[in-house]
């Protein structure tokens, strides 16, 4: 084995897992594009490819216990292994997420897939990574899930958004028993903020592109084995809880 790292991107076909993907394939690692939509993926894995990347194609929905479970044999095959896992795959849950007038169904999704999912995933590739001589775990979270900063006057945390914002927190706080769980390994277990970033996500609105905000979660993709873990950052430092 020549020492090359893998990792696993979780909804890696678009938007900014692909450019996660596409930077640690850059890197020289071999890259599993994790994805559910099939002709989407197949068109990631080519285009990755084509760009030089040592990719593999994972067909992965993060709310399927029978797919996820699915994704870690194949990684294991593909690979040999797992170093690197970046839980990116999200959902808003939908529009629109007032408080007061809410479909239920919506908190649902989002937490389903942006909870639970991340759980799910993290869980069946564990004993993967724990044979890592430098495992990372990243979760792709947002600043909207940050309770300071959504009670901070002044600071922009979006709009209301009683499905999406919480899910983002309660993904941060199951972060953090992860890594109170891990703290006696070498997994380093950290949360990206990738900024506002013009995807599918949000109707192209957002103002950096998907390679930018890509930057932090490759950065604590490949942090070094002194670096932090069970904390949060953006392009800018630390993200307050
Ligand atoms: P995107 O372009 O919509 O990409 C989302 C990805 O998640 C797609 O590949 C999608 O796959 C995948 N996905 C959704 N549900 C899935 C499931 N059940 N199983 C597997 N894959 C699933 O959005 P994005 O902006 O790149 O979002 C990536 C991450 O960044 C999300 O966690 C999001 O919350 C976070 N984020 C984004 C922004 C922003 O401004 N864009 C800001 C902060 C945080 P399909 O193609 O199969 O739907």
């Amino acid at each position: 084995m020549s020492g090359q790292k893998t990792a696993l991107v979780t909804g890696a076909n678009k938007g900014i897992g692909y450019e996660i993907a596409a930077g640690l394939g850059a890197l020289g690692w071999k890259v599993g594009v994790g994805a559910r939509n099939e002709e989407r993926r197949e068109t990631a894995v080519k285009r990755l490819r084509e760009a030089g990347v040592d990719v593999f194609g994972v067909p992965l929905d993060v709310t399927d216990d029978a797919s996820v479970a699915a994704a870690a044999g194949l990684t294991e095959a593909a690979a040999g292994g797992l170093d690197v896992l970046v839980n990116n795959a999200g959902i808003t849950g939908g529009g629109p997420q007032e408080p007061s007038t809410v479909d239920l169904a919506r908190l649902r999704a989002a937490v389903d897939t942006n909870v639970f999912g991340v759980i799910r995933v993290t869980n069946a590739m564990l004993p993967m990574l724990r044979r890592s001589a430098s495992p990372r775990i990243v979760n792709v979270s947002s600043s909207v899930g940050s309770l300071t900063l959504q009670t901070t006057s002044g600071a922009e945390t979006g709009p209301v958004a009683v499905a999406y914002a919480p899910s983002k927190s309660f993904l941060n706080a199951v972060m953090i028993q992860y890594a109170k769980e891990l703290s006696d390994t070498n997994i380093l277990i950290n949360a990206a903020c990738p900024g506002f970033v013009a995807t599918d996500l949000n109707g192209f609105r957002g103002v950096r592109t998907p390679e930018q905000g890509a930057a932090t979660p490759i950065r604590l993709a490949t942090l070094p084995d002194d670096g932090p873990s069970g904390r949060f950052f953006d392009d800018e430092g630390e993200v307050p809880w």
